[in-house]
């Protein structure tokens, strides 16, 4: 494999004589390659990489805010993960009262507690991801004057939140890693879906007169969702 760089962007080149395309490929830890047919000209490969600079700016950023990713770090020290839209280091340390403690910035685990340290952090997540959404639930069931049920937290699979009988509103745990504007968008969403069932101009119109920047956040939200494997 040889290198390219365009930009400050470095393309690790593959070449093969089963390829009839080219393609970018951005792996796990962000590493570009560029795979090619083995007869394509340089020339033809930097102005393919030039072209998709921009789409791989994106992605890269994406990758940032991209939330699963996070969870299939590895627990080793100086790991990063995310928060309310932060991103905090993980420190193992040898003792600890509790599995996973977030203090002074850094999520602390206990050492031997790191081969279960994705059950673990969702614990952890799933613990603080309550009350802070119970709080933001309550501020904005006020303004809209709705009585929402029972708050549940949960793994969702493939949906932010959702709401059900008598007024009980499920979120995923996985909400409180996004930045607390998007997190506020979901919540006030579900609030509104117990008014406006479906996603007409009234249910829009609702959510507006509250969130009125809700489209900037629902398209952020948009954007990490289809980020989701
Ligand atoms: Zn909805």
């Amino acid at each position: 494999m040889t290198a390219l760089v365009v930009g400050d962007l470095e393309f690790q080149v593959r070449r093969s004589d089963r390829r009839r395309t080219l393609e970018i490929t951005i792996d796990r830890d962000g590493q570009l390659l560029l795979s090619a047919p083995s007869t394509t000209a340089p020339a033809q490969l930097e102005r393919f990489a030039r072209a998709k600079q921009f789409w791989v700016y994106q992605k890269l950023a994406a990758k940032e805010t991209l939330p699963p990713k996070a969870l299939a770090r590895q627990f080793v020290s100086g790991e990063g993960f995310p928060y309310l839209g932060r991103t905090f280091r993980l420190l193992l340390v040898p003792e600890l009262d509790v599995p996973v403690k977030l203090e002074a910035g850094r999520f602390k685990m206990r050492r031997a507690d790191a081969v279960d340290g994705h059950a673990h952090m969702v614990r952890w997540y799933a613990a603080h991801a309550r009350p802070w959404l119970e709080a933001r639930v309550e501020r904005y069931a006020g303004r809209i004057e709705v009585q929402p049920g029972r708050l549940v937290v949960q793994d969702l699979g493939y949906h932010w939140g959702s709401c059900g009988k008598g007024g009980r509103l499920y979120f995923h745990w996985k909400t409180i890693l996004l930045p607390p504007r998007i997190v506020e968008y979901v919540v006030l969403h579900e609030l509104v879906h117990l008014i406006e069932p479906h996603h007409g101009s009234a249910f829009w119109q609702r959510l507006a007169r509250v969130m009125p920047d809700y489209e900037a956040r629902k398209a952020a939200l948009a954007e990490i969702g289809r980020q989701l494997p």
